[in-house]
């Protein structure tokens, strides 16, 4: 079996999984917030948790909050930043047509029920946003922007966005910028305090950690509000008793990605291999986002006139895990409006298949995709699907 769907959900690490073992066996398990020796057990724990993932990526222990992921991260930055009405004539929020479907529903829920208004920067064709209009749209509008909000990576993709660069002109022109790095974190190095963003989240299961964990990292936590209130717990910014455990398998899941950094050379290497090979073999192959920087994991290709769908069934049927676009568009058999939004073509777009692996995957398992995808298309295209 191969599971190629890394930036759906990554599986639990072997450290997680060995981590665990050992930590249901052996406790502590207590209130991290009561005061008494078994609760102050399960803080330091916590807190040792916090200072490593904090430090992984890049950041302070106290720039960080433990929630239950992206999706909370993201809900958690726009109530802060955006509040319940538009704050001196700041009404604008700038984000990209490639954005998950958890920032870009936000930002539509802030148009509809807040007032505020979305600017979308345009995609260049290979999947990163035209820098140059990004520059001016915030040079023009510098003080009535509320929010910047585009991604590092992209799920589909694995386009790397010029993150730092976007970072730099947000400084320059005092605009406050959130930057979804769900997918490049645990893929790429990051370092929250030299990239300068304002705010950055991460999904503890994109990373090997349990599902249900994820972190938010705040320049000046000061600016943030809490979505939960409840009793107070992470300083306020976070009502309701710890996931202690889950937290501290975000560290280790952290520790364990930052080791298999060394691989993202071989694994580049190998993939590029990969691609060429498929395209050489079915020349009108079309690797989305190719000429761009992208995630070493990261394949999103097409071959026209053969459905992603019919590959995704071929390629599961050989043990293959792929999708065919992000998990959350996966039963809409349309372009996906990432897709679009890069200009590409409904018979590319539907073609698409996402092959998505790990950092700590063995390089050999491109030799396995590429005969069972070559199968794949051979057999398809006998029978056109559209
Ligand atoms: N942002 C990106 C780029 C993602 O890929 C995802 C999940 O696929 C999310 C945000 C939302 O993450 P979660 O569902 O873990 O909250």
């Amino acid at each position: 079996m191969i599971y190629a769907d890394y930036n759906g959900s990554a599986p639990i690490s072997d450290d997680v999984k060995e981590y665990l073992q050992h930590r249901m066996l052996e406790g502590p398990f207590a209130n991290p917030n009561a005061i008494h020796f078994l609760g102050q057990k399960v803080l330091i724990g916590m807190d040792n948790a916090r200072s490593v993932c904090a430090k992984i990526m890049g950041a302070k222990f106290s720039q960080l909050v433990f929630n239950s992921g992206a999706t909370e991260g993201c809900s958690t930055v726009y109530h802060s930043v955006l509040g319940c009405s538009v704050k001196n004539n700041r009404n604008l929020i700038v984000t990209s047509g490639i954005e998950h479907s958890a920032i870009r529903k936000t930002g539509e829920w802030y148009v509809e029920n807040r007032g505020y208004e979305i600017v979308t920067i345009p995609t260049l064709s290979n999947g990163i946003i035209d820098l140059e209009n990004f520059k001016e749209v915030v040079k023009e509008n510098h003080d009535k922007i509320a929010l910047v909000s585009i991604m590092a990576a992209n799920n589909e993709t694995g386009v790397i966005q010029p993150y730092m660069e976007i970072s730099k002109v947000c400084q320059d022109n005092n605009v406050t910028n959130f930057c979804d790095t769900t997918q490049l974190i645990g893929k790429m190095p990051f370092d929250f305090n030299k990239s300068g963003i304002d705010y950055a989240i991460m999904s503890g299961h994109k990373v090997g950690a349990l599902t249900g964990t994820g972190i938010l990292l705040a320049k000046d936590k000061t600016t943030l509000k809490p979505l939960i209130i409840g009793g107070g717990q992470e300083k306020g910014l976070r009502g309701g008793t710890q996931n202690y455990i889950g937290n501290e398998t975000l560290a280790v899941a952290l520790t364990a990605v930052d080791k298999n950094f060394d691989n993202i050379q071989v694994l580049t290497k190998k993939r590029e291999d990969f691609e060429s090979k498929i395209k050489e073999k079915f020349p009108s192959v079309v690797i989305i986002g190719e000429d761009a920087p992208r995630l070493a994991t990261s394949t999103y290709l097409s071959l026209p006139g053969v459905h992603g769908q019919a590959i995704q069934i071929e390629l599961e049927s050989m043990g293959i895990f792929v999708t065919t676009s992000s998990a959350c568009s996966d039963n809409e058999p349309v372009t996906s409006k990432v897709l679009k939004s890069m200009g590409i073509t409904d018979d590319v777009g539907r073609g698409v298949v996402r092959i998505s692996v790990g950092l700590c995957s063995e390089p050999e398992v491109y030799d396995k995709i590429y005969e069972a995808l070559t199968k794949a298309y051979e057999k398809l295209t006998q029978i056109k699907s559209y």
